[in-house]
């Protein structure tokens, strides 16, 4: 694997923060979502839970790095994206997901209430 040299200097930190990540990859990889062993990164499994970055995780003490890497998933670039793509969509139950075409019970039952809310306000009005 290539590594690119930081603009900053390379010092024996870095190195060893950059293996420590290396390491833990190779322990949780490949992706969890489609088994490719390319273009593996950290992202967080809820990104509620993103209270560090990933890339600060590395430098921390032991037991901090196993809290934070247990709410941490490997996965590899194209994963990654369309998780944060789903992460930006609304979730199921919410009339946004619904508008967007899905019609599963809770996006339906969402709809009816928003619906239902909706024709109180116009008789309202009236
Ligand atoms: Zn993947
Ligand atoms: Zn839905």
């Amino acid at each position: 694997m290539a590594y690119k040299e930081p603009s900053q200097q390379r010092s024996y930190q870095a190195t060893w923060m950059w293996r420590r990540r290396l390491e833990w990859i190779v322990k949780n990889g490949p992706c969890q979502w489609c088994n490719t062993g390319l273009d593996l990164r950290v992202v967080y499994k809820n990104p509620a839970d993103k209270t560090v970055r990933v890339a600060a995780i590395w430098s921390r003490k032991e037991e901090d790095r196993e809290a934070l890497l247990s709410k941490c998933v490997v996965l590899c670039g194209t994963c990654a994206k369309s998780k944060r793509v789903e992460e930006r969509q609304p979730k199921h139950g919410e009339v946004g997901r619904y508008n967007q075409g899905c019609r599963c019970d809770p996006c339906r039952d969402a709809k009816r209430v928003d619906m239902a809310a909706y024709r109180a306000r116009k008789r309202e009005r009236v």
